[in-house]
């Protein structure tokens, strides 16, 4: 359990001001200039020791990420913040830029530094309309306490820090997608390798980091490596922003240790599922592009990248949807699906068909107007889109599907039998 003075983020809920004064009394831009002199190496060491991983979705973990950008280089390189956070049941980085987003504007400088960056861009998503004002003036603060510009923080170093809107498509959280968007093209993904830190935005040496990985990235270097990886479990450390939605009495976003139990974090948090634990029916742990899980996996699992990927699922955004007996599983289901089928940015032949293929099927599964033969057809056919598609949008597609049917099975075969059943009654 994680105690109130281990909390990277104390205004989570904006209870205080978000602005550069209440910042500073939480602790925000205290002796970074300081953390600056200490060199690129040191950063880098120390956010590997750390054990942080990328907190978008991936789990890659962040030191090594820092240490693929060049040690020398003969022009910009840059560092990309994605904040186009768009993931179903996601949102943990809109309260960071809400209410804590100097940790956010600290972090880019530190990160910067760190890669030899001279410059950052925030994408944010579109319709976080508030959050990309609020965003907008701490970096405004920032720059006019000195904080940012060309000797930032007086340390010598020069740094810039843009925010940029985006224009709400999903794909741009891809981070190529996000790249392409930012050098004002159509946001369509590209094909890795070259990986964005030896081709990135203008074609140069480029880091993209979530929000959070970044945001955390002050306290880890004020505090110590060995504080943060004494938190959450080996390969899983650190601290982690849940957030929690669907059939919970008090749905909510936290921070949490990384590890703790599921069933530990609704009920301590949420208040426990409407109607108690054993009216779970299942629960998608992280944003909606990793598998479901059943109540029997979700009564031990826990919250982390390891423990859920062995448990057949993944970590993912951390966003928890939780579903109760009273949800139509198949139809939720589908409507992933057509969810997956709208964001497809069209490019590759398996997304783009395979998705609508999917969707039309989903649909049909839910009204039960299917063959039972159907069902090991539409598992090949998540399989066919599966690692074949230039981004992970048609994984993110595939894998809803295959969840349902590895642990819905019985439920999809009985709509089929009764559909049958009462279309031969009518005929
Ligand atoms: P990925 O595993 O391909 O890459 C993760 C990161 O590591 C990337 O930045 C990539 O450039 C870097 N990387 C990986 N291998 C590398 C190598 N060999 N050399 C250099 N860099 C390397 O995953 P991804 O496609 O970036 O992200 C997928 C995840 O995004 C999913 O797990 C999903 O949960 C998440 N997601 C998040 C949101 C959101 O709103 N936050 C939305 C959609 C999806
Ligand atoms: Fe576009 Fe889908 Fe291909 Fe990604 S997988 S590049 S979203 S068509």
């Amino acid at each position: 359990m994680l105690h109130d003075k281990d909390r990277i983020f104390k205004n989570l809920y904006g209870e205080q001001s978000w602005g550069l004064e209440a910042a500073r009394q939480r602790g925000d831009w205290d002796g970074t200039a300081e953390l600056v002199a200490k060199g690129r190496e040191w950063l880098v060491q120390q956010v590997k020791d750390s054990g942080l991983r990328g907190r978008g979705g991936a789990g890659f973990p962040t030191g090594l990420k820092w240490s693929f950008m060049p040690k020398q280089s003969d022009g910009p390189v840059y560092l990309v913040v994605n904040a186009d956070e768009s993931e179903p049941g996601t949102c943990k980085d809109r309260e960071i830029m809400r209410n804590e987003p100097h940790k956010l504007v600290e972090g880019c400088l530190l990160a910067g530094v760190a890669m030899g960056c001279s410059a950052g861009y925030i994408y944010i998503r579109g319709e976080f309309v508030r959050e990309a004002e609020v965003l907008e003036a701490a970096v405004r603060e920032a720059y006019e306490a000195g904080l940012l510009g060309k000797n930032a923080c007086g340390s010598g170093y020069g740094f810039e820090l843009y925010v940029h809107r985006g224009a709400g498509a999903y794909i741009c959280g891809e981070e190529t997608g996000l790249i392409e968007s930012l050098e004002g093209k159509k946001g369509q993904p590209r094909l890795k390798p070259p990986f964005p830190a030896m081709v990135g935005l203008y074609g140069r040496p480029t880091t993209v980091n979530n929000v959070e990985s970044i945001a955390v990235v002050p306290t880890i270097l004020r505090r110590g490596a060995a504080w943060f990886a004494g938190l959450g479990r080996e390969k899983n450390t650190g601290t982690k922003i849940f957030c929690i939605s669907g059939h919970v009495n008090q749905p909510c976003t936290v921070e949490e240790e990384m590890g703790i139990p599921l069933k530990e974090l609704i009920e301590k948090h949420c208040g426990g599922v409407r109607g108690g634990w054993n009216n779970l029916l299942a629960v998608i742990p992280g944003g909606s592009s990793v598998p479901l899980m059943p109540k029997s996996v979700c009564d031990t699992v826990r919250m982390d990248f390891d423990s859920l990927r062995e448990a057949g699922s993944g970590l993912g955004t951390a966003g928890v949807i939780v579903m109760d007996k009273s949800t139509d599983i198949v139809k939720a289901i589908a409507r992933l699906s057509k969810f997956y089928m709208h964001e497809s940015c069209g490019q590759c032949t398996p997304c783009r068909e395979g998705t609508g293929w999917l969707w039309r099927m989903m649909e049909r599964m839910a009204q039960g107007r299917a063959r039972i033969e159907e069902i090991d057809l539409l598992f090949d056919v998540t399989k066919e889109i599966e690692g074949h598609t230039i981004c992970a949008l048609g994984d993110a597609a595939a894998w809803p599907v295959q969840g349902l049917i590895r642990h819905f099975r019985p439920e999809i075969e009985r709509r089929i039998v009764e559909y049958t059943k009462n279309a031969r009654a009518a005929a």
